[in-house]
């Protein structure tokens, strides 16, 4: 709570990732082991790593593989749960949410990129009656992060958020619309939990593929995943390094 205030160093934060493939490189990096008495409800698929890096107290959650499917429970619905439960049962000053995106390339997005993400929107909640519309794109400014950003050399853009890999023309209009730089399927909903439940909250968005190219984005996700995904676990590292002794206002 005294680090809300701002004046009081870091000293716990929550990151929030939807893939295993992209949370286990950052487990090993910041040397985090798996909680075998989770605060989850009994039976969810939710995993929890925790440990302690230089004076900060980690906390991982993936939401797990889908219990019949065996797929990473990807999208807003699993990533609100989960950061909601999280919030609710573990302390920490900060959440990061770190995950692959798809990037625009006319907006200056390539392969590999870092981004740190200024605003975030949804693209998939079309609700055409006069205030909900509003509701629905839900956008939100995230925690400012001016040293951050410079000291890491990272680059900033806004993201938008929607439940499909894929992108319909009336997405592609609600995309242009938010300005969007990268496409996520997490970003907006975490967003919506974390200023319900006053936490301040930044994203860190490593780009698998293009969105306005010419290769399907699914072939080239899997094609970029592993090599991005290295990238992204050293970005999480170089960004828990800057915030370790720092207070909030100082990011
Ligand atoms: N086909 C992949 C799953 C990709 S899902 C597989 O079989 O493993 C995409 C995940 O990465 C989501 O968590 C989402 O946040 C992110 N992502 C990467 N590229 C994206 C894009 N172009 N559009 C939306 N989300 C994307």
């Amino acid at each position: 709570m005294a680090a809300q205030v701002g004046r009081q160093p870091i000293s716990s934060i929550l990151i929030v990732i939807a893939m295993q493939t992209e949370a286990l490189p950052v487990v090993n990096k910041l040397k985090l082991v798996e909680n075998p008495h989770s605060p989850f409800p009994e039976g969810v698929p939710w995993v929890h790593y925790h440990g302690t890096y230089k004076d900060i107290v980690i906390h991982l959650v993936w939401p797990g593989k889908d219990l019949s499917l065996g797929v990473d429970n990807i999208g807003t619905v699993s990533a609100s749960l989960v950061t909601y439960a999280s919030i609710q049962a573990l302390q920490h000053d900060l959440i990061i949410n770190a995950g692959t995106a798809g990037g625009f390339k006319a907006k200056g997005a390539e392969i590999g990129d870092i981004f740190l993400v200024s605003h975030v929107a949804f693209h998939d909640r079309r609700i055409p009656i006069p205030v909900f519309d509003l509701y629905g794109v839900g956008s939100r400014q995230t925690f400012p992060t001016p040293n951050l950003l410079k000291t890491l050399n990272l680059k900033s853009g806004k993201l938008s958020t929607g439940d499909s890999l894929d992108m319909t023309p009336q997405d592609e209009t609600s995309i242009t619309a938010n300005d969007a730089t990268v496409k996520d399927m997490e970003g907006a909903a975490l967003a919506y939990v974390a200023d319900l439940l006053k936490v301040p909250v930044i994203f860190v968005k490593a780009v698998t593929d293009i969105v306005d190219g010419d290769k399907p984005a699914a072939e080239e996700f899997l094609q970029n995943l592993v090599a991005v995904t290295a990238a992204l676990d050293e970005a999480v590292d170089q960004i828990v390094n800057f915030i370790t002794g720092k207070c909030l206002f100082e990011l």
